[in-house]
C-alpha cells in the first residue's frame, strides 16, 4: 500500500463529530484522513439550532454562518393553549447544515487533515493490529478509525459495538413565507407539543424561511408527513408557506451506558448515539465528543494502554450522565406531555432554567436539581382543582 494510503488514524463521516475529531487530531500533528460519501457542502435534514456550548467548544468563531438568532418561544399544545415566552438570556443561534458544516470541514483542512469526500465506506476489516477500511475509491489503512458516519452508520457494528440502537425519526422541511412576515417572527420558535406522541412540532427562522419539523422517539412514525402539513397549517406565521424540501432521517436517542470504543475504533456524535432523549439536539454533543475522541485516539497513537476504556468512562462523564436525567425527564415528559405543558412548559421559571442550560450555563443534573426543588409546589398547585373536587364528592 502508498504512504498516501495509510493513515495514523481515519475518520469516517464528516459531519460536525467527524470534522471537529480530525481538525484536533490534526493540530496534534497526526497524519488524519477525513472520509465522507457526500461531497461538501452537503444538505442534513436538521432544525439547525445550536446551543451555547457549540460556540464554547469550537476552537473558531462561527458567526459567519449563523444566520439568526432565536430569543423568543411561542408553545403550544396541539395548537392550542398558545403562551408567548421570553426566557432570560436564551439566545439559540440558527445555521444552515450545509453551511456549518462545510465550515467545519475547512477547518479541519485548514489544520492539516486531508479530505476524502464523495467517498464511501463500504468495509471496516482488522488486518494484523491495523484497519482496513474498503471505500468506492480503493482501500485506506490506519492504527485507529473515527466511527462519525451518523445514526445510520455501519462503522460501531463493524467494530462489535452498539449491536442496538434506539432510533426516533424526525421529519423537516424548508418553507418560505413572504420577507415581512419573516421578518416579524424571525426571532421566535415555535414549539407544539403533543402534537405527534412521544415527541414535538417545531418551527425555526433560518436566513429568510423556516424549517419545520416533527420528531419522535417512536421507532415508527407513518403519520410523519400529515402532522408536518398539519403544523403547517395551523400557525399563523406558515399560513401559505411554499414548502421547498423535505426531509427525513433517524434519530438516535441516547439509551444508556454502553462501551464506546474497541481495538482502536471509537465512536463519536450520532454514531455513538448521543443525541438528547428528551430535546432530540445533537450537534454539540457530537462536537464534544469528536473533541474527546482526539484526545483518547492520540493517546492511543502514543502507545496509550487503556484510550478505549478512558474514552468511554470521560463521555459517560461528561455526556451521558446528563443524559441520564433528560431520560428521566422524556420519560415524565412524553408520557403526560398535557400534564407537563401546563404545569412546566407554560411556567417561565421552568422556560429559564431550561434557557440555563441551552446557553451551557448549567448541566442536565443542576437543571433537575433546580426543577425538582421548584416542582413539588408546583404539581400540587396544577393538582389542587382535582382535589377539590374529589374532597367534595
Ligand atoms: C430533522 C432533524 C432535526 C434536527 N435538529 C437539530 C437541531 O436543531 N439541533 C441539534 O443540535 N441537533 C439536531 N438534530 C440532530 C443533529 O442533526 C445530529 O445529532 C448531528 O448532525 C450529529 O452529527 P454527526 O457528525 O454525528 O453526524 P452527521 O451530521 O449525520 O454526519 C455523518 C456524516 O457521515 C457520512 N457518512 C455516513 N455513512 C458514511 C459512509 N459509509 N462512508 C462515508 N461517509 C459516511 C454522511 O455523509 C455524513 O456527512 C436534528 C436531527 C434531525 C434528523
Amino acid at each position: 500500500m502508498t504512504g498516501e494510503r495509510v493513515y495514523e488514524t481515519i475518520v469516517i463521516g464528516g459531519g460536525p463529530a467527524g470534522a471537529t475529531a480530525a481538525r484536533r487530531l490534526a493540530l496534534a500533528g497526526r497524519h488524519t484522513l477525513l472520509i465522507d460519501a457526500a461531497r461538501f457542502p452537503r444538505p442534513k435534514a436538521c432544525g439547525g439550532g445550536l446551543t451555547g456550548n457549540v460556540q464554547r467548544f469550537l476552537d473558531f468563531p462561527i458567526d459567519s454562518v449563523v444566520e439568526n438568532a432565536v430569543t423568543e418561544t411561542l408553545c403550544m399544545f396541539r395548537g392550542r393553549r398558545t403562551i408567548l415566552l421570553k426566557p432570560v438570556g436564551l439566545n439559540v443561534a440558527m445555521v444552515r447544515r450545509d453551511l456549518f458544516d462545510h465550515l467545519l470541514v475547512k477547518k479541519a483542512l485548514e489544520a492539516g487533515a486531508n479530505l476524502k469526500d464523495g467517498t464511501r465506506v463500504r468495509r471496516l476489516e482488522r488486518k494484523n493490529d491495523r484497519w482496513r477500511v474498503e471505500t468506492t475509491k480503493g482501500a485506506y489503512e490506519s492504527q485507529t478509525v473515527i466511527g462519525a458516519d451518523g445514526a445510520a452508520g455501519r462503522t460501531g457494528e463493524a467494530a462489535g459495538l452498539r449491536r442496538e440502537k434506539r432510533l426516533g425519526i424526525a421529519l423537516d422541511c424548508e418553507v418560505s413565507v413572504p420577507r415581512e412576515r419573516f421578518e416579524r417572527f424571525k426571532r421566535r420558535a415555535i414549539f407544539d407539543f403533543g402534537i405527534v406522541p412521544r415527541g414535538y412540532g417545531w418551527s425555526f427562522p433560518k436566513g429568510d424561511r423556516f424549517s419545520i419539523g416533527v420528531g419522535t422517539t417512536e421507532k415508527h412514525f407513518p403519520e410523519a408527513r400529515e402532522h408536518l402539513r398539519l403544523l403547517i397549517a395551523r400557525h399563523e406565521s406558515l399560513r401559505g408557506a411554499k414548502v421547498l424540501d423535505t426531509r427525513g432521517a433517524p434519530l438516535p436517542f441516547w439509551k444508556g451506558f454502553e462501551p464506546l470504543a474497541r481495538q482502536g475504533v471509537f465512536l463519536v456524535g450520532d454514531a455513538a448515539g448521543l443525541v438528547d432523549p428528551l430535546s432530540g439536539e445533537g450537534i454539540s454533543y457530537a462536537i464534544r465528543s469528536g473533541i474527546l475522541a482526539a484526545r483518547f485516539v492520540d493517546e492511543k497513537i502514543s502507545g496509550g494502554a487503556n484510550a478505549e476504556g478512558g474514552y468511554t468512562e470521560t463521555v459517560e462523564k461528561e455526556i451521558s450522565r446528563g443524559f441520564a436525567f433528560a431520560l428521566r425527564l422524556a420519560e415524565i415528559f412524553f408520557t403526560h406531555p398535557r400534564l407537563c405543558y401546563f404545569i412546566g412548559v407554560r411556567s417561565i421559571s421552568v422556560n429559564n432554567v431550561f434557557a440555563r442550560l441551552i446557553s451551557g450555563e448549567i448541566d442536565y443534573a443542576q437543571l433537575y436539581e433546580e426543577l425538582a426543588a421548584s416542582f413539588p409546589g408546583r404539581v400540587y398547585r396544577a393538582l389542587k382543582p382535582v382535589l377539590k373536587r374529589w374532597k367534595a364528592a
